[in-house]
């Protein structure tokens, strides 16, 4: 026979159980604080439930407005947990479940009637659920379909709950008897829980496997891909739809004289330069393709594009502005420079290790040219691109050479 005060005690056991492994996680790693939020909320759960139990053996004050205040306080604590998990504010209103139900206890009629009290506390319950539910939703993490299965089932779990109560309590109260249906009613409340667990911990799983991931693919310096990064995004933009473009353009930057920096002004301002250097590379290309740390000062530019030229106007300004830039040393600021080399091939036949390569002889080239360079690699031979910056008119009718080779690369643009 199901004894409805049993059922509250395992439950209370259960709960305390999940609070004290919790409880562990954060002692493990304390800064992990929404461990310990969950762990309240549990612990809420557990106590409340266990008040609630001793219906008869405590005050009704204690065991009906206390354990179920408590045990609504839970919600609080578990949304302060996933706001905290995902660094957004928490704010008063994971409160409300529990003041709802303090502030509905203020009235004595409902304080003193069995039925009012159940339905006002599943509905401050369902109200708990569905604001995880609106949580869980508005994350800033990617909205996957375990997500969305947990927001369903959160809204599900938190209508029958209600609809449960709406329908049983009143035969019972009515009718002067216990429904059969109380034990089943039960046990499936508390499998729906367990399945909520169940979705909930596959979610917090995802979402640190794609942190971890994340952090595997970042340079932990400027926060760019790094070269792990750069060969799991090759495939995938050779294959996106979106790029329907139908060259691939490779661009390798190598700071110039950069052993230099860090014997002259230490190695904490040459980290410096490697940070402006990348901030400056995601202002100047905004998103567009992708841009990675291979490894100490040299980076590379991975962009689909149908028009070399223009592309390479982007490169070039890189290097164009980031001789402009000014690092400050303790005793004076300097500039620095960058060479690079560039390759661009069909995306149907781009493979990127020879794209690699080929980038490379650019490089060379751009750094036996004197760095502060752009080389272009057309497959056949490297063009080092005229500058004005360098005093080099591109439009001067005397610099034949570079005329040349601008129109040989703008040749190859319009393939
Ligand atoms: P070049 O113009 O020919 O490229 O000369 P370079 O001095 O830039 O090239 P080299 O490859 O000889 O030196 C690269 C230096 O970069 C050596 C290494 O100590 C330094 N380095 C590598 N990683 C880091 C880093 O994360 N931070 C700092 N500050 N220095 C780094
Ligand atoms: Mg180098
Ligand atoms: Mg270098």
């Amino acid at each position: 026979m199901f004894q409805a005060q049993t059922g509250m005690l395992v439950w209370s056991l259960q709960t305390s159980t999940l609070a004290a492994l919790l409880a562990m996680l954060w002692l493990h790693a304390p800064s992990k604080k929404h461990h310990l939020f969950f762990s309240c909320g549990f612990a809420a759960v557990g106590l409340g439930s266990a008040l609630v139990a001793q219906r008869g053996q405590l005050s009704d004050f204690v065991t009906i407005v206390i354990g179920n205040l408590l045990a609504l306080s839970a919600f609080g604590f578990w949304l302060a947990g996933m706001l905290r998990l995902e660094r957004r504010k928490i704010e008063g209103w994971i409160a409300i479940p529990a003041l709802l139900w303090l502030a509905v206890m203020l009235l004595p009629a409902v304080r003193e009637n069995m039925l009012a009290r159940v339905l006002v506390y599943h509905f401050c319950a369902g109200i708990g659920y569905i604001t995880i539910a609106g949580v869980v939703m508005t994350s800033k993490q990617p909205i996957t379909i375990t997500r969305k299965v947990f927001a369903v089932a959160l809204v599900l779990h938190a209508l029958s709950g209600g609809l449960t109560a709406a329908l049983i309590i009143p035969f019972n109260a009515l009718s002067g008897q216990t429904l059969p249906l109380t034990a089943p009613v039960a046990y499936s409340a508390a499998f729906s829980f367990v399945v909520l667990m169940m979705i909930a911990v596959k979610m917090f799983m995802e979402d640190n496997e794609r942190r971890l991931h994340r952090l595997a693919v970042t340079d932990h310096l400027t926060g760019v891909l790094n070269r792990r990064g750069l060969m799991e995004a090759f495939p995938a933009v050779k294959k996106a739809p979106e790029h329907r473009s139908s060259q691939l353009m490779i661009a390798l930057f190598d700071i110039d004289h950069f052993k230099k920096i860090n014997d002259r002004h230490g190695h904490q301002c040459g980290d410096e330069v490697l940070v402006q250097f990348c901030d400056l590379v995601n202002r100047i290309i905004g998103g567009k393709g992708t841009f990675v740390r291979m490894g100490g000062e040299e980076f590379a530019y991975l962009l689909p594009h149908d028009d070399i030229t223009a592309a390479l106007r982007i490169v070039d300004g890189v290097r164009m502005y980031f001789s402009r830039l000014s690092t400050d040393a303790s005793d004076e600021s300097f500039h620095s420079t960058v060479s690079i080399g560039v390759h661009s091939m069909p995306v149907s036949e781009a493979d990127l290790d020879l794209m690699l390569k080929m980038s490379d002889r650019a490089l060379y080239a751009a750094k036996s040219a004197g760095r502060n360079r752009t080389v272009f690699n057309d497959g056949l031979a490297n063009v080092v691109l005229p500058a004005e910056d360098r005093g080099e008119n591109p439009h001067d009718n005397n610099a034949d050479r570079q005329v040349a080779a601008l129109n040989r690369i703008a040749a190859i643009g319009s393939h």
